[in-house]
C-alpha cells in the first residue's frame, strides 16, 4: 500500500486579498487568510493559510455492490462494481437517507491511494468503480486522480451524485466519468433551500449537461410525503426531464423512509404508483426502488417485450441483445459493454 499523503495541490481555489475561495460548488465556501477551518463539505478546507483536502482518499467503505443497488439499471446490468465514498456532503439535507456518514464528523475511514484504488477496482466481479454513498464531486480531486489509472485497467467509472458542482469542474470530471445517477430531489427551488441548503437550478444544470455529454446517465427522485408529492409538481418535472434530456432517461422514483431530522411517515405505495403513472406519460423506463417484492423489469417500449428481468439484485438480460430489444430489435438507452 502507498503511503498515506494529503499533500496534494487542490483545484478549484481562488485567492483573494481576504483569503480563499472554493470554486468547486455553489455553497462557495470563503476562507480567511491564514485562517484553519474546513468547508460545508468537510472534505476541503484551508490549514495555516493553505487549501488542503484532509478528505483526499479517506474512504467510508469499500464493497462491491450490485450496480442496480446504485440505482443504475441501464449500465453494465447483473455486474458489481467496487463503490466507496467520501465522508462529507456539500449539502444538509435533513431527510438524509445516509446522514451517519455524509453529515456526522469523526467517521471512520480508510487510506486508499488512487493508485491502489485502480488495481482493488477490478478485481473480484467488479467492472470498475462507483463513486457514492455520500457526495463524491466534493473528491474532485481523488476522483481525477484515480479514474484514468480505473481507465487504464479497462473499468468504468460511476457517480452517484446529487447534482450541486459548478459547471467548470463538472465539465472537467465528466471527461473521466462513464455512468452518472443524479438526485432530483424536487421540483420545487424552495424545496431544495429549505431542506438542503442547496439550489435546484444548479442540479438541473448538471442533470441537462450530462445528458449532453458521453456519459450515460440516470435520474433517482425520492417522493417525500406533503414535501415533495404534489402530481402537478411531477408533471413539470416528468416533462422538464423528457424535454431536456430525452424521453428515453431513467427515472428512479424511491421510497422515503424517516432518517435523520425528517420525521415523515414512509411514502406510501399508492402515491409511489400514482407517481409512475405521471412520469410514464413522459418517460419510456420508470422505475420504483427501495420497495421489497416491486417489479423493476425493463419492457421494450415499442413492443412490450421483458427484456431485462430483476430480482433481489438478480438481473436476466435474456431479452435484451447488445442494448437492443431481442424480439423487435429497439434501442434500449442500455450500456452493455465498457468503451
Ligand atoms: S466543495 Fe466543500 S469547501 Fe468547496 S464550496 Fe462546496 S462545500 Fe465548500
Amino acid at each position: 500500500m502507498e503511503k498515506r499523503q494529503h499533500i496534494r495541490e487542490p483545484d478549484w481555489f481562488r485567492e483573494d486579498e481576504k483569503g480563499w475561495k472554493c470554486l468547486l460548488c455553489p455553497r462557495g465556501c470563503y476562507f480567511a487568510t491564514n485562517s484553519s477551518s474546513l468547508g460545508q463539505c468537510r472534505i476541503r478546507g484551508l490549514k495555516e493559510g493553505k487549501p488542503y483536502l484532509p478528505g483526499y482518499g479517506e474512504c467510508v467503505s469499500l464493497v462491491v455492490d450490485p450496480i442496480e443497488k446504485k440505482p443504475l439499471y441501464h449500465f453494465l446490468p447483473g455486474s458489481g462494481v467496487l463503490s466507496t465514498g467520501p465522508a462529507g456532503c456539500n449539502l444538509t439535507c435533513d431527510f438524509c437517507q445516509n446522514w451517519s456518514i455524509s453529515q456526522n464528523s469523526g467517521v471512520p475511514t480508510r487510506y486508499v491511494s488512487a493508485a491502489d484504488l485502480a488495481q482493488m477496482s477490478m478485481t473480484g466481479n467488479s467492472i470498475g468503480i462507483a463513486f457514492t454513498y455520500t457526495e463524491p464531486t466534493i473528491w474532485y480531486e481523488y476522483i481525477t486522480d484515480s479514474a484514468p489509472l480505473v481507465r487504464e485497467k479497462g473499468g468504468a467509472i460511476v457517480m452517484v451524485s446529487n447534482g450541486e458542482i459548478n459547471l467548470d469542474p463538472l465539465l472537467q470530471i465528466i471527461e473521466v466519468t462513464d455512468a452518472w445517477n443524479v438526485d432530483l430531489k424536487a421540483w420545487s427551488d424552495d424545496f431544495y433551500r429549505r431542506h438542503c441548503a442547496g439550489n435546484r437550478d444548479t442540479v438541473l444544470q448538471t442533470i441537462k449537461t450530462l445528458a449532453g455529454s458521453q456519459c450515460h446517465l440516470e435520474i433517482t427522485f425520492l417522493i417525500i410525503p406533503e414535501e415533495n408529492d404534489d402530481p402537478a409538481e411531477w408533471r413539470e418535472m416528468a416533462q422538464w426531464i423528457s424535454g431536456e434530456c430525452g424521453a428515453d432517461t431513467v427515472l428512479h422514483i424511491s421510497r422515503y423512509f424517516p432518517r435523520y431530522k425528517l420525521r415523515r411517515q414512509p411514502t406510501p405505495i399508492e402515491t409511489l404508483l400514482q407517481a409512475r403513472e405521471v412520469f410514464s406519460k413522459e418517460l419510456h423506463y420508470v422505475y420504483i426502488g427501495n420497495v421489497l417484492n416491486e417489479k423493476s423489469d425493463t419492457l421494450c417500449p415499442s413492443c412490450g417485450t421483458l427484456c431485462i428481468e430483476r430480482s433481489d439484485w438478480k438481473v436476466n438480460t435474456n431479452g435484451m441483445i447488445e442494448g437492443k430489444c431481442a424480439s423487435c430489435g429497439h434501442s434500449l438507452n442500455v450500456v452493455h459493454e465498457i468503451g
